[in-house]
């Protein structure tokens, strides 16, 4: 176990609908359509937390956060991600880098990279050099070149802590 490098994977998406504000990465964009959940729907947060859960062999986001609980109706998912860091800090695992491909027609979303980032990060206890964020389109195909949804994909990678090695 020690300082062995564990990786996890995230995969989320969301639907695209009126009415409802476009949250990704904590950071609030305008835009005619927003994400339909029971949360936020903030897609790259619940990707990314999928992929540190996954890391530490914690499970993924619903079993800890589950959306039919009331308590996370409108949940800032940023801060589930924080939650889900601490209890990876606490099964002794330190959060190495993140790294997510946010798959998205429309809006224009790398204008947005930085606050994400650093939203991320802060929510991780990571530096800005620990999280990486992408974006790249559907060209037209499938739901997501229709327009009709956001997906992510995520990686975490994570090592033992000192206090367990
Ligand atoms: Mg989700």
């Amino acid at each position: 176990m020690n300082g062995v490098a564990r990786n996890g994977i995230g995969f989320d998406t969301h639907r695209l609908v009126p009415e409802r504000p476009l949250v990704i990465g904590g950071v609030t964009i305008e835009h005619d359509f927003g994400l339909a959940g029971h949360s936020d729907a903030d897609v790259l947060a619940h990707a990314v937390t999928d992929a540190l859960l996954g890391a530490a062999a914690l499970g993924d986001i619903g079993m800890h956060f589950p959306d039919t609980d009331p308590a996370f109706s409108g949940a800032d998912s940023i801060e589930l991600l924080a939650r889900a860091a601490v209890l990876v800090r606490e099964r002794g695992f330190e959060p190495v880098n993140v790294d997510a491909t946010v798959i998205a027609e429309r809006p224009m979303l790398g204008p947005h990279r930085e606050p994400m980032v650093a939203n991320l990060a802060k929510a991780l206890a990571l530096g800005i050099g620990g999280v990486n964020v992408k974006f790249t389109r559907g060209e037209g195909m499938g739901y997501v070149g229709r327009g009709e949804g956001i997906a992510v994909l995520a990686t975490a990678s994570v090592v033992a802590a000192a206090a367990e090695r």
